[in-house]
């Protein structure tokens, strides 16, 4: 599905001053001198561009704290003429859009529990419907890519011309070393979708730990996102939110300084050859790929014809494991990992799996009607 979103008619916004475009603030908008102290600090690193405080917090347990509320827009007005900065907050319904836009606010962000819901987006698509604003939409806590691009396109619809996304990563039951997985194949799959389509990578909602920060920073640069938005705070252990994954303006400044900016598009005509004649490499592997793939599923239909005659079932799972070992054994004595190798044979045994339940009745349902 590409969409037919008109990213050409929407402002060249993302003008910023260097790449990446730079968001970071605190997670909370927690007391004046807070926000002022950050915001002061932070407008001295060159490619900050927006100052980021929550003044609404969504809390995953009630009884903590849930955000100053309405006074802190206040406070990011000061920060504004103050420093200069522009300021940019989270909203999660009509009455918030209406707060911001009365008190200045340049930029809002629908927050991932939001953009799950599609009555909420539109909600806050049509408070924004004329406004001039610059708007990113959070995926959603889950990967759920058409739930994403229909948050987009429903902000987009409301007549928004500085649109774009942010990738905050995503929810799962399972532990793994990151608050959220990246998941980086949904945010390809937008850019494929959207093209033109600003993002922006969330390394502090993935990560959930300030130690993380820097290489996933740097992968988003490596995938060729447009900004980071980074959470930042004067004193980050003792943030009222999100402190393990808060940095002080300083460590922000040393990691942006430390980034590596490749260039995303190269001019010069001798590397475009030897990346043309490599990626041509490339293209012709992936053709064989998908020829043995189907000579592959043309053997598994033989199979499936076979088990229908001699009345075997489609799963063996004794053979399907020995499959899935083997396929590792050897994927790893080759430089593979074990989870492409698990991840890959999993989808071609659903496929196998998908043919023979497709031949089986097929030749059921003729045989049936033969019986009449
Ligand atoms: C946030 O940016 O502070 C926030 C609550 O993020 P998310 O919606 O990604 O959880
Ligand atoms: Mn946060």
């Amino acid at each position: 599905m590409i969409l037919d979103l008109d990213i050409s008619s929407m402002d060249n916004w993302l003008s910023y001053k260097s790449r990446p475009f730079v968001i970071s603030g605190p997670c909370s908008a927690e007391t004046e001198d807070q926000v002022m102290e950050t915001a002061i600090h932070l407008s001295k690193i060159p490619q900050v561009s927006v100052y980021r405080a929550g003044i609404w917090k969504p809390r995953t347990r009630p009884g903590t704290f849930e955000g100053v509320g309405s006074k802190g827009l206040k406070w990011l007005k000061n920060v504004k003429e103050e420093t200069g900065l522009l300021v940019g907050i989270e909203v999660a319904n009509e009455k918030h859009v209406e707060e911001a836009i009365k008190h200045g606010v340049d930029l809002i962000w629908i927050g991932a529990r939001t953009s799950v819901n599609p009555f909420t987006v539109q909600e806050i698509a049509d408070a924004l419907n004329g406004i001039d604003i610059m708007v990113l939409v959070k995926n959603p806590i889950n990967p759920d890519i058409d739930l994403w691009t229909g948050a987009v396109e429903r902000i987009a619809k409301a007549g928004i011309k500085k649109l774009g996304a942010i990738h905050r990563g995503f929810s799962t039951y399972e532990k793994t070393i990151y608050r959220n997985q990246p998941n980086w194949q949904l945010p390809i799959e937008l850019r494929r979708r959207i093209p033109g389509l600003p993002i922006i990578c969330d390394p502090s909602h993935i990560s959930g730990k300030r130690e993380y920060l820097f290489d996933i920073s740097q992968k988003a640069m490596d995938l060729n996102f447009d900004g980071l938005i980074i959470e930042s705070h004067i004193d980050p252990d003792n943030a009222w939110s999100d402190a393990a994954q808060q940095i002080t303006p300083e460590g922000l400044k040393d990691l942006l300084r430390k980034l590596i900016l490749r260039n995303p598009d190269p001019a010069d005509p001798r590397v475009l050859d030897v990346l043309g004649e490599l990626r041509q490499q490339i293209d012709l592997y992936d053709d064989h790929l998908i020829d043995l793939m189907e000579k592959r599923m043309k053997v598994a239909e033989k199979i499936g014809l076979f088990k229908k005659e001699n009345n075997i079932t489609i799963l063996q799972s004794t053979r399907w494991d020995d499959i899935i070992r083997n396929a590792i054994r050897k994927g790893e004595a080759k430089g593979l990992s074990a989870e492409l190798i698990d991840a890959i044979f999993k989808a071609i045994h659903q496929e196998s799996i998908n043919h023979q339940i497709k031949v089986i009745n097929e030749n059921s349902s003729s045989s049936s009607e033969n019986n009449h």
